[in-house]
């Protein structure tokens, strides 16, 4: 039985190897374009140091399966003017799902990424991860249906999820708001569903990833603080998303303050900066002055109306902010700050006690060159588009990319027989 077990494997690998025939060695190419590094024939013939005729040869197969094209707009070079080749954005899609604590949104996103199709919805997340994730799969399946893209053209799953998350295991990991969540092989449930890679991530790491990518990629040392009703970071270190040992990293709204006062935090504990200055604290402070409130989004809407009470509060919870994040400063010296979520709708009510403290309480060295500014990330795109980059850079890296390669043919080839079929 092992034996011929054995032997399934090796064929199924031999297959995979054929089938990669016209594809081998493409990935380099593949990754340096849609990586950005290279978009013309010289460049890539120089950035992956093959000769004129191989990556002729390899872009050739790229352009038969569909991958790349070439873009309409010519390259401004010495002589004849070049083509630039760039990634087909429209050869798979990605299912993108921000599942928050009481609601869940979805899109369908090209790979630029762009988001094609959304839905939005009620869900408890204390149910459990099977209710949770059969709705989000059914509601896949009709967004991809609306949109005539079948399962094959699915390049990859990113799920976002309001807790600690390992991971490289695909699961949400220590106690959290996600009973039942524990240890769920999240990751293998949605494969099974679609038979495409997951990528599992703690939300504010995606609005991290959004952020970054979108309006700061060539920063090197990043770091993105979420205020809303709750507070957390997210932490880029030369370029790629830092998680720390348990996927814990960056989590600072329950980092305690001593001195007075210590208000209880949701999370059991005293003094938190959650229990100062987030949205839920800042609603809380206000029904206790009599102004009814109870997420960040009303907290916004009374300092747009000129609350005096609110707009005091938000500037305080600015500057508690701004202690912890001056904190954050000495160790991690980031170049660029960037305060996002629904609080930072606050502008500089909520920014200048960020600069104030982070200015008088960080060394001159770290904050020489320091920018520290509001997100520009669309409050309800954002999370999504982090889910959708982060599937896009992981199957696009050297290492995936081959695999990549050969899912798309294998669904292109599986369409061509449907179509013949039918
Ligand atoms: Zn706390």
């Amino acid at each position: 039985m092992a034996a011929a077990k054995g032997r399934t494997s090796v064929t199924k690998e031999g297959k995979e190897h054929e089938e990669a025939g016209s594809a081998s060695g493409a990935g380099t190419i593949l990754w340096l374009i849609a990586t950005g590094r290279a978009c013309s024939r010289s460049a890539l013939t120089e950035a992956s140091g093959l000769s004129r005729s191989t990556v002729t040869e390899r872009l050739a197969a790229l352009f038969d399966a569909g991958l790349i094209e070439e873009a309409p707009e010519a390259l401004p070079s010495g002589g004849r003017p070049a083509r630039m080749i760039r990634l087909n954005t429209d050869f798979g899609v990605v299912l993108s799902a921000d599942i928050g604590e009481s609601h869940a949104r979805l899109a369908i996103t090209d790979l630029e990424p762009r988001i094609l199709a959304e839905a939005v919805g009620t869900i408890d997340i204390r149910h459990g991860p099977v209710p949770v994730l059969g709705w989000i799969v059914e509601q896949f399946r009709l967004l991809l249906k609306r949109l005539g893209r079948r399962h094959e053209d699915v390049l990859g799953i990113g799920i976002g999820l309001p807790a600690p998350v390992d991971h490289e295991g695909g699961r949400v990991v220590g106690p959290s708001v996600m009973t039942g969540w524990d240890d769920f092989d999240i990751r293998a449930w949605l494969q099974r569903q679609f038979d495409a890679p997951v990528s599992v991530e703690n939300d504010v790491n995606l609005m991290t990833l959004a952020e970054f990518r979108r309006f700061w990629p060539e920063v090197g040392q990043f770091l993105f603080i979420k205020a809303g009703t709750g507070i957390g970071s997210g932490i880029i270190t030369d370029g790629r998303l830092y998680r720390g040992a348990q996927g814990a990293a960056g989590d600072i709204g329950h980092i305690q303050f001593t001195g007075e006062p210590a208000p209880l935090c949701r999370c059991g504990k005293l003094g938190c900066v959650e229990a100062r200055a987030a949205g839920w604290a800042i609603a809380r402070d206000l029904s206790n002055r009599g102004v009814e409130a109870t997420t960040a989004r009303d907290v916004i809407d009374h300092l747009r109306a000129n609350q005096p009470e609110a707009v005091r509060l938000v500037r305080e919870a600015g500057r508690v902010l701004g202690e912890v994040t001056a904190d954050v400063v000495s160790v991690l010296n980031p170049s660029v700050i960037v305060i996002g979520g629904t609080l930072a709708q606050a502008g500089e009510d909520l920014l200048s006690g960020v600069r104030e403290l982070v200015y008088q309480r960080s060394l001159p060295l770290a904050t020489r060159n320091l920018t520290i500014a509001a997100g520009q990330s669309d409050i309800r795109t954002g999370l999504l588009l982090g889910a959708a980059l982060l599937v896009i850079e992981t199957q696009m890296r050297p290492e995936t990319i081959e695999r990549t390669i050969i899912r798309h043919q294998r669904s292109a080839a599986a369409g061509a027989r449907r179509r013949r079929a039918g």
